[in-house]
């Protein structure tokens, strides 16, 4: 059985933290190591590809020349034989020419994501270059040879089963793999990813994938925090969530776990944890489905919602009103987060913009529509059973002076949610803590 390790940017972010995974990642358990790129790499890609796009090929061209010394300098540190050194500058020179290749000809969305995947590419060879170094046997599994997305743009399970188990198979006896987090095919086999974030979803793909004992999501903080440390200034990790809190801390905007990363955990049962690569001894967040207590636990906010409110005076209740304004959205595969009706109006959130002119244009023709940019969803989380009063009167009174354009409460016993212009997120996040968690 495998346990499965994943180590985000932070953590494989500099040649000391590259070696510093040796102490956590080397011994007797068989494990899959899965890696994102070194911090700042792929912003740094996704800037490249954005030159290209607009066919400023000098800036281009001194993006991927100032990455490749970046990552020159990482390796002087990080192997001290001539072997190790020369192994690793024939890698970056690899990388770094095909890259260069990308500023001779037109450049297309495909290409795009050809280019994003080099810097998972690279941090797992480097790694596995630097364990060789040391005399440590490992074996670097690709992705792009079993990470597989079917036609609706999710995990192809069998595929990835299938393939993964066979890629392992080739070296019955090795106890260390590596493989790439963030990156995948598509279904016509072309080389894509799971979004920004997605080697935490990679990781837990894989873990259900192998049936592993334990999932390990390694950071650099101590778990998962009952607020945004990024905004409030006193916060503290959490010990136990259900994988149901974690998915909604998660999906509404705390950012140490991709959105899905908790749902092919969750189906096989496969515990979460979540570690800190600083601060090894640490206890973290075991996030597995054991219901945790009754009470509030955390609080995360997720940005850049837009809501719609929908009115009509005529035909709310009459019966498919809903239904055809559903359909709208269907249509445009664009996902309603928060929904809250009256008699006379609907009003919700999306956090896809793409398609909101053709939705409005098509809400148009049967309702009055206003629209809402800038909105925050915050949403308080635990377990919230709706047998136990008291949980919106608590949540209510700490946001008293802050205006609410919408609640929504009762959809999950563990999410109270609530969105405001994102103006006030910051003035509702602090004021949640110092209510819900007597910080001040
Ligand atoms: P990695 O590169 O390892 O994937 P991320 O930057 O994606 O790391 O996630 C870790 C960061 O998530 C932390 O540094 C922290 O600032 C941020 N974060 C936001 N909300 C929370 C929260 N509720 N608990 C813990 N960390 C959080
Ligand atoms: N490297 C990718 C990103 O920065 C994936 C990840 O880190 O999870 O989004
Ligand atoms: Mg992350």
């Amino acid at each position: 059985m495998f346990l499965i390790l994943k180590f985000g940017g932070t953590s494989v972010g500099s040649a000391q933290r590259i070696k510093d995974l040796v102490n956590i990642t080397v011994n007797s358990t068989p494990k899959i190591v899965v890696l994102s790129a070194m911090s700042g790499t792929t912003n740094a890609l996704f800037d490249i590809c954005q030159k290209l796009n607009e066919q400023d090929v000098n800036k281009a061209t001194d993006l991927i020349n100032e990455l490749k010394e970046k990552y020159t300098h990482v390796i002087s540190e990080l192997f001290k034989t001539n072997d190790g050194l020369n192994i690793a500058t024939q890698l970056l020179n690899t990388h770094f020419t095909f890259m260069l290749s990308f500023t001779l000809d037109v450049f297309t969305k495909n290409e795009e994501k050809v280019i994003l995947a080099q810097g998972e590419l690279l941090s797992t060879a480097l790694f596995h270059f630097y364990l060789k170094e040391s005399g440590i046997s490992s074996e670097i599994i690709p992705a792009l040879n079993f990470m597989k997305l079917n036609e609706n743009e999710e995990p192809d399970s069998d595929y990835i089963e299938k393939y993964l188990k066979e890629e392992l198979n080739k070296h019955p006896t090795q106890k260390l793999f590596i493989t790439q987090g963030y990156i995948c095919r598509n279904v016509f086999g072309e080389i894509d990813n799971l979004k920004r974030g997605g080697s935490d979803y990679s990781a837990s793909i894989i873990g259900a994938a192998v049936n592993s004992q334990e999932i390990q999501i390694w950071t650099d903080i101590d778990g998962m925090h009952n607020n945004d440390p990024r905004i409030v200034n006193k916060t503290h990790p959490i010990n136990k969530l259900s994988f149901d809190e974690a998915a909604e801390l998660a999906y509404f905007g705390a950012k140490i776990l991709h959105p899905t990363c908790i749902l092919p955990a969750k189906k096989k049962n496969i515990p979460v944890r979540l570690k800190n690569t600083l601060q090894p001894e640490a206890q973290g967040t075991l996030i597995s489905n054991l219901i945790s207590n009754i009470g509030i636990k955390a609080v995360a906010a997720k940005d850049g919602i837009t809501a719609i409110n929908i009115k009509s005076d005529r035909m709310l209740l009459a019966h498919g009103f809903l239904r055809a304004i559903f359909e709208i959205f269907e249509r445009y595969k664009t996902p309603i987060d928060m929904i809250c009706t009256s008699e006379v109006a609907v009003s919700l959130t999306i956090d896809n913009n793409s398609y909101l002119k053709e939705i409005v244009s098509e809400l148009k023709e049967i309702a009055t529509v206003e629209i809402d940019e800038n909105q925050t969803i915050i949403c308080v989380v635990g377990q919230l059973p709706k047998e136990t009063a008291g949980f919106g009167y608590i949540v209510l009174k700490a946001l008293k002076d802050i205006p609410l354009r919408m609640v929504s409460y009762g959809g999950s016993p563990n999410n109270i949610s609530v969105l405001v212009n994102s103006y006030f997120k910051k003035q509702a996040l602090e004021a949640l803590n110092s209510h819900l968690f007597n910080y001040n």
